[in-house]
């Protein structure tokens, strides 16, 4: 079965925030305000989303993705991806982390069914990972990518926000991460939110167009300019090298006409567009007893809602963005 939005865009991939709890406090992620967590009770139940999850795969999701906050904080992750791993129709469970748990989860995480498996890492040097991220924990993260490799995860990708004057300089030592290894390191814009970085958002900003051309300087590297098939990402590949580089630019390419994706929210909301703020509540339903046709009715709505597109650009910034990337984890 197909779901297709009212634009014609073929929706089958879901992201389910299972909570708003992080262990880091990166610079550009963590809200200037403070983080507040939602009441306990708010949060959905793992047997909730998997509902959720049952009712998106019966009617043509066949991609799901595990993200937070940090995802391996919640107690209980493993046993809840083996149950989504179980669900009939399902090609695809992937996961999203910071990694500073994955040395211990990798192997379990992997029985239980993750594959594909995201992995955030902005630096390499260890009193940088500490200034962007509030703690020393750059070796436990580069141990849990090891890890992750050696149980067999497979692709694994390694998420890298450039920020100028802060890691921009580090773009071809990460990149050659993928020399010897199948890695994919994919640069990604920095986005505009409510972070301790907005206020200095247009010194910190690095168009796309830079970290391609640090790239393209090692080598003469080519860039591909066709889309990877599972994400927005343009690829190139070092000389020589085992894994891939990637380039994900939010901001400078809108990759709106092909987004094919939903994400249902920790505290139960459904959101069809990571910049928008209209979201579908689905936890009343789920709370109330509702049917699993009830359920599938609520999503086809959400996706009947999907806008077109976002309007996000570097010039024209909105904090709000990082409210609907907070409740949505990434
Ligand atoms: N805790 C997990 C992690 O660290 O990967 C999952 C959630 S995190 C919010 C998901 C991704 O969003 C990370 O790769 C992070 O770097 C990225 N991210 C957070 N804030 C961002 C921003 N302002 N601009 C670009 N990417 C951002």
């Amino acid at each position: 079965m197909k779901l297709v939005d009212g634009y014609g865009r073929t929706i089958d991939y879901l992201r389910i925030s299972i909570t708003d709890h992080c262990n880091l406090k990166c610079y550009y992620c963590t809200p200037f305000s403070g983080r507040s967590h939602l009441e306990r009770s708010e949060i959905l139940t793992y047997e909730e989303m998997l509902n959720v999850a049952r009712a998106a795969a019966a009617i043509g999701i066949t991609k799901i993705r595990v993200t937070g906050g940090e995802p391996l904080v919640r107690k209980g992750v493993v046993e809840f991806c083996r149950m989504l791993s179980r669900i009939e129709g399902l090609k695809s469970l992937a996961l999203t982390t910071n990694g500073i748990y994955l040395e211990e989860m990798a192997e379990p995480l992997f029985k239980a069914g993750i594959r594909r498996i995201n992995i955030s890492l902005d630096t390499l040097r260890p009193d940088r990972f500490e200034k962007i991220t509030g703690y020393n924990w750059l070796p436990r993260v580069l141990t849990g990518i090891k890890r992750a490799e050696q149980v067999g995860m497979y692709p694994i990708k390694i998420n890298t926000v450039v920020m100028r004057g802060i890691n921009d300089d580090e773009i071809a030592d990460l990149a050659r991460l993928t020399q010897d290894k199948p890695y994919h390191v994919r640069f990604i814009e920095l986005m505009p939110t409510d972070s301790s970085a907005y206020g200095d958002y247009e010194t910190l900003f690095v168009p796309v167009e830079e970290f391609m051309e640090k790239i393209h300087r090692i080598d003469r590297v080519q860039i591909e300019p066709a889309l990877d098939s599972y994400g927005p990402a343009r690829l190139c590949k070092l000389p020589g090298a085992v894994g891939k580089v990637g380039f994900i630019a939010p901001i400078s390419w809108h990759f709106c006409s092909s987004c094919n994706r939903l994400r249902l929210t920790a505290d139960g909301k459904i959101k069809t567009c990571l910049f928008s703020r209209e979201e579908i509540d689905i936890k009343t339903a789920l709370r109330t007893g509702a049917t699993q046709n009830e359920i599938i009715n609520i999503f086809g709505q959400a996706v009947a809602n999907k806008p077109s597109g976002h309007h996000l650009n570097a010039k024209d910034h909105q904090p709000d963005c990082q409210r609907a990337m907070r409740a949505i984890g990434g």
